[in-house]
Protein backbone atom coordinates (compact mmCIF):
# COMPACT_ATOMS: atom_id res chain seq x y z
CA UNK A 1 0.00 0.00 0.00
CA UNK A 2 3.00 2.75 0.93
CA UNK A 3 4.76 1.23 -1.98
CA UNK A 4 2.21 2.17 -4.34
CA UNK A 5 2.14 5.42 -2.82
CA UNK A 6 6.11 5.72 -2.71
CA UNK A 7 5.83 4.38 -6.68
CA UNK A 8 3.20 6.94 -7.92
CA UNK A 9 4.99 10.17 -6.27
CA UNK A 10 8.59 8.42 -8.21
CA UNK A 11 6.35 8.21 -11.02
CA UNK A 12 5.09 12.35 -10.62
CA UNK A 13 8.54 13.42 -10.19
CA UNK A 14 9.83 11.49 -13.39
CA UNK A 15 6.79 12.98 -15.10
CA UNK A 16 7.86 16.57 -14.42
CA UNK A 17 10.76 18.62 -15.57
CA UNK A 18 9.96 21.39 -12.73
CA UNK A 19 9.58 20.19 -9.38
CA UNK A 20 9.45 22.87 -6.44
CA UNK A 21 10.02 21.53 -2.73
CA UNK A 22 7.99 23.30 0.19
CA UNK A 23 7.86 23.03 4.01
CA UNK A 24 5.90 24.08 6.67
CA UNK A 25 6.28 27.64 7.74
CA UNK A 26 8.47 28.29 11.41
CA UNK A 27 10.87 24.96 10.15
CA UNK A 28 12.88 22.57 12.44
CA UNK A 29 15.03 19.81 11.59
CA UNK A 30 13.20 17.52 10.03
CA UNK A 31 11.41 20.25 7.77
CA UNK A 32 14.31 21.90 6.69
CA UNK A 33 16.48 18.67 6.59
CA UNK A 34 13.61 16.46 4.47
CA UNK A 35 13.64 19.58 1.83
CA UNK A 36 16.79 19.77 1.65
CA UNK A 37 17.78 16.14 1.55
CA UNK A 38 15.08 15.66 -1.12
CA UNK A 39 16.42 18.17 -3.11
CA UNK A 40 19.85 17.31 -2.97
CA UNK A 41 18.82 13.72 -3.88
CA UNK A 42 16.23 14.66 -6.63
CA UNK A 43 19.18 17.09 -8.02
CA UNK A 44 21.73 14.31 -8.02
CA UNK A 45 19.21 11.31 -9.12
CA UNK A 46 17.55 13.69 -12.14
CA UNK A 47 20.48 16.67 -13.36
CA UNK A 48 18.17 17.00 -16.55
CA UNK A 49 15.45 18.40 -13.90
CA UNK A 50 14.75 21.78 -12.89
CA UNK A 51 14.62 21.54 -8.54
CA UNK A 52 13.83 24.23 -6.47
CA UNK A 53 13.51 24.39 -2.94
CA UNK A 54 11.23 27.87 -2.62
CA UNK A 55 9.92 28.76 0.95
CA UNK A 56 8.95 32.33 2.73
CA UNK A 57 10.35 31.91 5.61
CA UNK A 58 13.92 30.38 7.47
CA UNK A 59 15.66 29.21 10.55
CA UNK A 60 18.16 30.90 12.31
CA UNK A 61 19.10 28.12 14.68
CA UNK A 62 19.60 26.25 11.08
CA UNK A 63 21.14 28.84 9.23
CA UNK A 64 24.92 26.32 9.61
CA UNK A 65 22.56 24.28 6.80
CA UNK A 66 22.92 26.56 4.20
CA UNK A 67 19.77 28.66 2.74
CA UNK A 68 17.25 27.38 0.12
CA UNK A 69 16.36 28.93 -3.86
CA UNK A 70 16.03 32.38 -4.51
CA UNK A 71 12.35 33.30 -6.03
CA UNK A 72 11.44 32.46 -9.55
CA UNK A 73 8.67 34.09 -11.46
CA UNK A 74 5.36 33.37 -10.80
CA UNK A 75 4.65 31.92 -14.31
CA UNK A 76 7.22 29.05 -13.22
CA UNK A 77 5.23 27.19 -10.63
CA UNK A 78 2.12 26.04 -13.64
CA UNK A 79 3.86 23.89 -15.17
CA UNK A 80 5.47 22.23 -12.25
CA UNK A 81 5.10 19.52 -9.22
CA UNK A 82 4.71 20.64 -5.85
CA UNK A 83 6.48 18.40 -3.83
CA UNK A 84 5.26 19.06 0.00
CA UNK A 85 6.93 17.56 2.98
CA UNK A 86 6.53 17.91 6.97
CA UNK A 87 3.64 19.77 6.46
CA UNK A 88 0.35 18.39 7.69
CA UNK A 89 -2.37 20.95 6.67
CA UNK A 90 -2.28 23.24 4.15
CA UNK A 91 -2.18 26.57 6.03
CA UNK A 92 0.83 25.59 7.31
CA UNK A 93 2.90 25.55 3.97
CA UNK A 94 5.34 28.41 4.30
CA UNK A 95 5.18 29.81 0.66
CA UNK A 96 1.46 30.03 -0.91
CA UNK A 97 2.68 29.93 -3.87
CA UNK A 98 2.19 26.32 -3.90
CA UNK A 99 -1.57 27.04 -4.95
CA UNK A 100 -0.05 27.97 -8.57
CA UNK A 101 1.40 24.21 -9.04
CA UNK A 102 -0.07 21.78 -11.49
CA UNK A 103 -0.26 19.20 -9.00
CA UNK A 104 0.65 18.28 -5.22
CA UNK A 105 2.37 15.41 -3.79
CA UNK A 106 2.76 14.91 -0.17
CA UNK A 107 5.04 12.77 2.38
CA UNK A 108 4.59 13.63 5.89
CA UNK A 109 4.22 11.92 9.13
CA UNK A 110 1.78 14.30 10.74
CA UNK A 111 -1.79 13.37 12.18
CA UNK A 112 -3.82 13.54 8.92
CA UNK A 113 -6.83 15.74 10.34
CA UNK A 114 -7.02 18.00 6.97
CA UNK A 115 -6.54 16.07 4.28
CA UNK A 116 -4.79 17.93 1.09
CA UNK A 117 -2.74 17.01 -2.17
CA UNK A 118 -3.64 14.87 -5.15
CA UNK A 119 -0.55 12.50 -4.53
CA UNK A 120 -0.04 11.47 -0.58
CA UNK A 121 1.98 9.43 1.60
CA UNK A 122 1.67 9.94 4.89
CA UNK A 123 2.89 7.70 7.52
CA UNK A 124 1.77 8.70 10.80
CA UNK A 125 3.35 6.58 13.02
CA UNK A 126 6.71 7.57 11.56
CA UNK A 127 9.19 9.00 13.88
CA UNK A 128 10.03 11.65 10.55
CA UNK A 129 9.93 12.90 7.22
CA UNK A 130 13.33 12.14 7.01
CA UNK A 131 13.21 8.98 7.95
CA UNK A 132 10.99 8.58 5.35
CA UNK A 133 13.37 10.66 2.82
CA UNK A 134 15.87 8.21 3.60
CA UNK A 135 13.44 5.02 3.24
CA UNK A 136 12.18 6.78 -0.42
CA UNK A 137 16.12 6.83 -1.30
CA UNK A 138 16.64 3.26 0.15
CA UNK A 139 13.32 1.44 -1.82
CA UNK A 140 14.64 3.07 -5.44
CA UNK A 141 18.00 2.91 -5.11
CA UNK A 142 18.59 1.14 -8.15
CA UNK A 143 17.17 4.98 -9.58
CA UNK A 144 17.94 7.46 -7.53
CA UNK A 145 21.60 8.92 -5.89
CA UNK A 146 22.30 9.65 -2.47
CA UNK A 147 25.43 11.37 -1.36
CA UNK A 148 27.20 12.63 1.84
CA UNK A 149 25.14 16.56 1.63
CA UNK A 150 22.03 14.62 1.84
CA UNK A 151 22.75 11.69 4.12
CA UNK A 152 23.53 14.39 6.88
CA UNK A 153 20.08 16.66 5.57
CA UNK A 154 18.11 13.78 6.55
CA UNK A 155 20.02 12.44 9.37
CA UNK A 156 19.55 15.78 10.83
CA UNK A 157 16.17 15.58 10.62
CA UNK A 158 16.00 12.13 11.84
CA UNK A 159 18.00 12.92 14.99
CA UNK A 160 16.06 16.47 15.91
CA UNK A 161 12.70 14.99 15.36
CA UNK A 162 13.22 11.79 17.39
CA UNK A 163 14.57 13.71 20.26
CA UNK A 164 17.98 11.86 19.15
CA UNK A 165 16.73 8.78 18.88
CA UNK A 166 14.76 8.61 22.54
CA UNK A 167 11.06 8.15 21.07
CA UNK A 168 8.56 5.51 20.70
CA UNK A 169 8.63 6.07 16.92
CA UNK A 170 12.01 5.36 16.27
CA UNK A 171 11.83 1.41 15.57
CA UNK A 172 14.47 -0.80 13.66
CA UNK A 173 14.01 0.83 10.67
CA UNK A 174 14.83 3.87 11.85
CA UNK A 175 18.23 2.73 13.09
CA UNK A 176 18.46 0.70 9.82
CA UNK A 177 18.07 4.26 7.98
CA UNK A 178 20.37 6.37 10.13
CA UNK A 179 23.06 3.52 9.50
CA UNK A 180 22.59 3.77 5.59
CA UNK A 181 22.90 7.35 5.65
CA UNK A 182 25.91 7.60 8.74
CA UNK A 183 27.86 5.15 5.62
CA UNK A 184 27.73 8.04 3.31
CA UNK A 185 30.58 9.98 5.66
CA UNK A 186 28.29 12.25 7.73
CA UNK A 187 30.51 14.34 9.99
CA UNK A 188 28.72 13.58 13.42
CA UNK A 189 30.47 15.68 15.82
CA UNK A 190 30.43 18.69 13.37
CA UNK A 191 27.00 17.80 13.00
CA UNK A 192 25.74 17.58 16.89
CA UNK A 193 28.42 20.78 17.97
CA UNK A 194 26.03 22.69 15.84
CA UNK A 195 22.86 21.62 16.85
CA UNK A 196 23.64 21.46 20.39
CA UNK A 197 26.30 23.90 22.04
CA UNK A 198 24.84 27.16 23.23
CA UNK A 199 26.07 30.95 23.63
CA UNK A 200 26.57 32.16 26.66
CA UNK A 201 23.71 34.34 26.75
CA UNK A 202 21.00 31.38 25.73
CA UNK A 203 22.45 29.52 29.07
CA UNK A 204 21.53 32.82 31.02
CA UNK A 205 17.91 32.62 29.70
CA UNK A 206 17.73 29.34 30.50
CA UNK A 207 19.03 29.46 33.93
CA UNK A 208 16.06 32.38 33.92
CA UNK A 209 13.51 30.17 32.69
CA UNK A 210 14.12 27.65 35.52
CA UNK A 211 13.92 30.47 38.07
CA UNK A 212 10.38 31.36 36.56
CA UNK A 213 8.88 27.68 35.70
CA UNK A 214 5.72 26.97 37.29
CA UNK A 215 3.69 23.78 37.64
CA UNK A 216 0.09 22.73 37.98
CA UNK A 217 -1.35 20.98 40.83
CA UNK A 218 -1.17 17.42 39.17
CA UNK A 219 2.16 18.25 37.37
CA UNK A 220 1.83 20.63 34.25
CA UNK A 221 5.11 22.12 33.92
CA UNK A 222 5.16 25.57 31.77
CA UNK A 223 6.45 29.10 31.35
CA UNK A 224 5.32 32.25 30.06
CA UNK A 225 7.64 34.07 28.14
CA UNK A 226 6.44 37.69 27.56
CA UNK A 227 7.40 40.44 25.52
CA UNK A 228 9.59 42.04 28.38
CA UNK A 229 11.20 38.53 28.74
CA UNK A 230 12.18 38.67 24.88
CA UNK A 231 13.56 41.83 25.64
CA UNK A 232 15.73 41.22 28.25
CA UNK A 233 17.47 38.80 26.88
CA UNK A 234 17.23 39.95 23.24
CA UNK A 235 15.51 37.21 22.28
CA UNK A 236 14.14 36.32 18.45
CA UNK A 237 10.70 34.28 18.53
CA UNK A 238 12.93 31.53 17.42
CA UNK A 239 15.05 31.77 20.53
CA UNK A 240 12.20 32.22 23.07
CA UNK A 241 10.38 29.24 21.87
CA UNK A 242 13.33 26.79 22.17
CA UNK A 243 12.70 26.74 25.86
CA UNK A 244 10.15 24.12 26.23
CA UNK A 245 13.02 21.83 25.91
CA UNK A 246 14.46 23.22 29.15
CA UNK A 247 11.37 21.88 30.64
CA UNK A 248 11.44 18.41 29.40
CA UNK A 249 12.83 15.85 32.32
CA UNK A 250 11.42 17.40 35.48
CA UNK A 251 10.35 13.88 37.14
CA UNK A 252 6.30 13.77 37.22
CA UNK A 253 6.08 16.57 35.14
CA UNK A 254 4.77 14.76 31.98
CA UNK A 255 3.48 17.16 30.00
CA UNK A 256 4.89 20.32 30.00
CA UNK A 257 4.25 23.84 27.94
CA UNK A 258 5.47 26.70 26.74
CA UNK A 259 3.49 30.32 25.83
CA UNK A 260 5.57 32.35 23.67
CA UNK A 261 3.98 35.95 23.37
CA UNK A 262 3.76 37.17 19.93
CA UNK A 263 6.11 40.37 20.07
CA UNK A 264 3.53 42.23 16.90
CA UNK A 265 0.57 40.57 17.29
CA UNK A 266 -2.06 39.51 20.45
CA UNK A 267 -1.21 35.97 20.03
CA UNK A 268 0.32 33.40 22.18
CA UNK A 269 2.07 30.62 20.49
CA UNK A 270 1.85 27.25 22.60
CA UNK A 271 4.34 24.49 22.30
CA UNK A 272 3.13 21.48 24.24
CA UNK A 273 5.09 18.60 24.78
CA UNK A 274 4.33 15.38 27.42
CA UNK A 275 5.86 11.76 27.39
CA UNK A 276 3.47 9.05 27.84
CA UNK A 277 0.39 11.02 27.15
CA UNK A 278 -1.32 12.50 24.65
CA UNK A 279 -1.30 16.02 23.86
CA UNK A 280 -2.20 16.97 20.38
CA UNK A 281 -6.07 16.80 20.81
CA UNK A 282 -6.25 19.98 23.28
CA UNK A 283 -4.04 21.61 20.78
CA UNK A 284 -6.75 20.61 18.29
CA UNK A 285 -9.19 22.50 20.58
CA UNK A 286 -7.12 25.92 20.42
CA UNK A 287 -6.09 26.40 16.70
CA UNK A 288 -3.12 23.84 16.62
CA UNK A 289 -2.40 20.18 16.23
CA UNK A 290 0.74 18.22 15.51
CA UNK A 291 1.84 14.79 17.37
CA UNK A 292 0.58 12.76 20.03
CA UNK A 293 3.33 14.02 22.09
CA UNK A 294 5.45 17.21 20.75
CA UNK A 295 2.42 19.49 19.26
CA UNK A 296 1.07 22.97 19.48
CA UNK A 297 -1.23 25.38 19.29
CA UNK A 298 -2.37 29.34 19.45
CA UNK A 299 -3.72 31.14 22.09
CA UNK A 300 -6.14 34.47 21.17
CA UNK A 301 -5.87 36.21 24.45
CA UNK A 302 -3.67 35.65 27.68
CA UNK A 303 -6.72 34.42 29.55
CA UNK A 304 -6.57 31.03 27.49
CA UNK A 305 -3.24 30.32 29.19
CA UNK A 306 -5.48 29.48 31.98
CA UNK A 307 -8.16 27.31 30.58
CA UNK A 308 -5.67 25.48 28.42
CA UNK A 309 -3.58 24.78 31.45
CA UNK A 310 -6.75 23.33 32.89
CA UNK A 311 -7.63 20.94 30.60
CA UNK A 312 -3.87 20.16 30.63
CA UNK A 313 -3.83 19.29 34.41
CA UNK A 314 -6.91 17.45 34.26
CA UNK A 315 -5.59 15.26 31.14
CA UNK A 316 -2.56 14.52 33.47
CA UNK A 317 -4.44 13.96 36.52
CA UNK A 318 -6.38 11.73 34.65
CA UNK A 319 -3.54 9.57 33.24
CA UNK A 320 -1.90 9.44 36.64
CA UNK A 321 -4.85 7.98 38.26
CA UNK A 322 -5.26 5.60 35.73
CA UNK A 323 -1.67 4.42 34.14
CA UNK A 324 1.56 2.68 36.02
CA UNK A 325 4.96 2.95 35.92
CA UNK A 326 4.93 6.92 34.24
CA UNK A 327 7.89 8.82 35.54
P1 LIG B 1 6.31 22.99 17.55
O1 LIG B 1 6.02 23.17 18.97
O2 LIG B 1 6.05 24.23 16.74
O3 LIG B 1 7.64 22.39 17.30
O4 LIG B 1 5.24 21.95 16.99
C1 LIG B 1 5.21 20.61 17.37
C2 LIG B 1 4.48 19.82 16.30
O5 LIG B 1 3.15 20.29 16.19
C3 LIG B 1 5.09 19.99 14.93
O6 LIG B 1 5.04 18.76 14.28
C4 LIG B 1 4.24 21.03 14.25
O7 LIG B 1 4.19 20.83 12.87
C5 LIG B 1 2.86 20.80 14.91
N1 LIG B 1 2.18 22.08 15.09
C6 LIG B 1 2.64 23.16 15.77
N2 LIG B 1 1.76 24.17 15.75
C7 LIG B 1 0.71 23.72 15.04
C8 LIG B 1 -0.54 24.30 14.64
N3 LIG B 1 -0.88 25.54 14.98
N4 LIG B 1 -1.38 23.54 13.91
C9 LIG B 1 -1.04 22.28 13.55
N5 LIG B 1 0.10 21.67 13.90
C10 LIG B 1 0.97 22.37 14.62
Amino acid sequence: MNREKMEIILQKIKEYNRIIIFRHFRPDGDAIGSTKGMREILKLSFPEKEIYLLNSDYSDYLEFLGGEDEPIADELYSEALALVLDTGSENRISNKKYKLCREIAKIDHHIDHQPYGDYCWIEEEKSSTCEMVAEFYYTFRAELKINKEAATYLYLGMVTDSGRFRFNSVDGDTMRYAGMLLDEGIETDKLFANLYIKDFEELKFQSYVYKKMKVTENGVAYIFVDKAMQKKFDLTSEQASACVSHLESIRGSLIWAAFIENAEKKEIRVRLRSRFVTVSEVAERYRGGGHACAAGATLLAKKEIKTILSELDERLKNYKENNEGWI
